[in-house]
Order: C-alpha cells, then structure tokens, then sequence
C-alpha cells in the first residue's frame, strides 16, 4: 500500500491513473480473487495493459511478487473468457511447422525485392520490425568446438528468434566454440510459453516447459545458454510454474550468453578488430529482471579498441516491447518508446545493443519511423563481427 512502486510504473507514468499503477492493479486483482468485483470489460483492460515490465518488483521494499501474482490473475480472467492475446502469435509460437513456413515465407519476401515495393503500401510496416538480412540457415543439432573443448553447453533458440534474429543465435554458436565450447541445438525444444503464460493461457505453458525440460534433460549438459532476456525471464520461471524436481534442474541450468561469457576466462586468447563508433547500449526489463549485474555488458563490449560506449539513462522506463505487448496496445508502445527515439535523435548513435528480440523489434520499428540511421544488434552479435580473426574463420560466415 506505500506507493513507493508508482513512479517506477510506465503506464502510471503516462496516465496517472491509479488504476493503471501497480498498486491499484494489486487492489483489482484482489477484489477479483475475493468475487468483491465483478469481472468487466473495464477490469480487465486496466490488468491486461499492463507491460510485465516488473518495474513495480524491483522497486518494491516489502518484496510483493508482481509479476507471479499478475500471472495468476491473468489465469483467472482466462478462465473467465477474458483474453486479448493475439490468436496468430500464439498458434505460431506453438506449432513450430508454421513458424518455419513463415520463416521461409519472409526470407523470400525480403529477397524477392517485393518489400522495397511494399514499403508504398500498408503491408510495408512489416520491414521495419524484420532485421535488414534474414537468414534461414538450417540448424546442426551439435557445433563441435574449434579449439581443445573445455565444456558443452546447449542453446535455446526460442520461437521467434530462431527466423528473425538467426544472426545472434550464429554468432554465440561461433564464438563459444571459438573459445572451446561444443554447443547442442536439440531440434525438439520450442518456444518458451511467454505469451501464454502471461496471457493466462498457463495450461499450455505448462505443457511448453514440459517439453523443453525434458528436451534438454536428455543432453549431456549443465548449461543452456539463452540469447533473448525475454525468454530467460520465463525460463527461469520454470521451477515456479512446475513443482519438479526437474523444472529446478532447468531452470538452474539457463544462463544468459552475456553473463556466461562475463564470468569465464576466455578474453585473453581473442583479439578485437577496432570499431570507432558510438554504441548505445538499452537494458530490457528483463535483463534487469534476470540480475545480469549491471556494467556487464559495457565491460564485454570495451575489449572492441577504439569504441565508444553510452548508456541509456538509468531512470529511461520500459520501451513499450512486452512481448504482444506492441501487437495488443499499438499506441501506448508506440508513447512508451518515444523517450528511447527521442535520445537518439539528440545523441548520434551508430549502433544500438539490445538482448531482447522483442525490444530489438519495437526499437528498430521506431527508428525507421523517425528516419534514423541507427542499427541494432545484440551484444554478442557485435563481439562476432568485431573479431580479428574472421577474416578466415567460421565466425564470419556464421555472422555474414
Ligand atoms: S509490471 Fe510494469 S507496467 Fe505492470 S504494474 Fe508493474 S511497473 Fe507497471
Ligand atoms: S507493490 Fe510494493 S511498492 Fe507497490 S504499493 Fe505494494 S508494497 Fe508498496
């Protein structure tokens, strides 16, 4: 009841209405849960416009746990009927066969040359949240190490990510095994149930963890390395949305490729070609969320000679990604976002790192939109391209 979480709301920030503040979600949610509500159209839109940014969570002393209690209650209104979730989203990242089909569909469009075309029409928007290449590259199910293996580790390639950012997801492959990690591409694994889950649909996230538990349980690992913080966040939540002991082994094991490469010792044997230009570097909510420590990434992007590093002001709020967050709530994104553009504008930035596909989307989609030449790529992507020896290395090919 302290209010301490209110300014730390983005969807307060922009209405000053309580109701669309964590705390008067929390006093919603409990009304419901109690039947002292009825469940309504205006309800629920106050507890479904909100981004799960988990602001509210960090910034909270009494430690409420936001974001599980917001899960819940988004079952509850499921149960009821009650969901705005984008039914195409959801059958996509469920059914892996057509996620590929589009994959391939949109890999022909861009190479086609129709999307310049398309950039006249209202079918057009779709090229600003695609990267300018998309690759659609087949996986291996094992990468050997290109140096004595020091260790093996998996990869979660996520739904969306692995057709429209297989750049990152090449990238870390080529460079762990560059600095001697063997890596598993297990073909089975699928989406991590995000969206489902927060969209209250819990029982086909269920039966998402499932999968990817026992996926991953018949390898011969002990980590598996994501590349997307949205993705983390939920698999890291496993063990909360499954009593296993199983779900806990997964979850123990996801490790975000930002904090596994700033926790070994593998810089000294790779040198950095130098890049003199200026990088911005955005933190998702859910790399905060995941605890990656603070000035990680900075210190891995600072082996590049010569490279100018910048980060978004601690106090910038949540960019307005949420998962279908963008694709349900199109206007308050686009309001959410405005603060990220309008720093690019006043400070020139030639690439701008993000560890969120979804972020890497919206922000991308906003820059095209205010004619900005700014490029986004994921941290680990820019290591890769910035490596001396991928000239003749596989690396290059991997990120080319
Ligand atoms: S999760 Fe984010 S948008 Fe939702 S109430 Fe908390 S701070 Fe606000
Ligand atoms: S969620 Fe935490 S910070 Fe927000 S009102 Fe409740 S106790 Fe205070």
């Amino acid at each position: 009841m302290c209010g301490l979480c209110l300014p730390h709301c983005p969807t307060y920030t922009q209405t000053r209405n309580e109701n669309e503040s964590p705390r008067g979600r929390i006093a919603i949610a409990r009304a419901l849960a109690e039947k002292n509500l009825p469940v309504s159209e205006t309800l629920f839109r106050h507890l479904d416009q909100c981004i799960l940014c988990r602001a509210c969570e960090r910034a909270c002393p009494s430690g409420v746990s936001y974001g599980h209690l917001m899960d819940k209650t988004r079952q509850l209104l499921h149960e009821n009927g009650m969901n705005k979730s984008n039914k195409l989203m959801q059958k996509l990242t469920t059914e892996k066969k057509m996620m590929k089909t589009l994959g391939t569909g949109l890999w022909f469009y861009q190479q086609s040359g129709l999307h310049w075309l398309a950039n006249k029409t209202g079918i057009g928007k779709i090229n600003a949240l695609l990267p300018e290449k998309l690759s659609i590259k087949k996986w291996q199910s094992f990468y050997p190490s290109l140096s004595p293996e020091r260790g093996r580790v998996a990869l979660f390639t996520g739904c969306i990510a692995s057709i429209t950012d297989q750049e990152t997801l090449h990238s870390t492959i080529a460079l762990l095994n560059l600095i001697g990690f063997s890596v598993n591409v297990p073909e089975q694994q699928g989406c991590c149930g995000a969206l489902h889950l927060h969209n209250g649909d819990s029982q086909q996230a269920k039966e998402m963890a499932q999968n990817n538990i026992q996926v991953f349980a018949e390898l011969d690992i002990n980590t598996i390395i994501t590349t997307a913080t949205g993705c983390s966040t939920t698999l890291l939540d496993y063990s909360t949305l499954i009593n296993s002991p199983s779900a806990d082994t997964f979850s123990m094991q996801i490790k975000d490729i930002n904090q596994f490469l700033s926790e070994i010792d593998w810089q000294q044997e790779i040198k950095f070609l130098p890049l003199e230009k200026n990088i911005l570097i955005h933190e998702p909510c859910s790399q905060k969320n995941i605890k990656i420590p603070h000035g990680k990434i900075q210190q891995l992007l600072g082996q590049i000679p010569s490279i100018n590093i910048n980060t978004l002001p601690e106090k910038m709020q949540c960019c307005g990604a949420g998962g279908d967050y963008m694709m349900k709530y199109p206007d308050m994104a686009a309001q959410l976002r405005e603060p990220v553009i309008a720093y690019l504008q006043q400070h020139p930035t030639d690439i701008l790192v993000t560890s969120n596909i979804g972020c890497a989307m919206h922000i991308r989609a906003g820059i095209q939109q205010a004619g900005l030449q700014t490029e986004i790529l994921h941290p680990v992507t820019l290591l890769a391209k910035q490596l001396a020896e991928t000239r003749d290395n596989p690396v290059a090919q991997a990120v080319s």
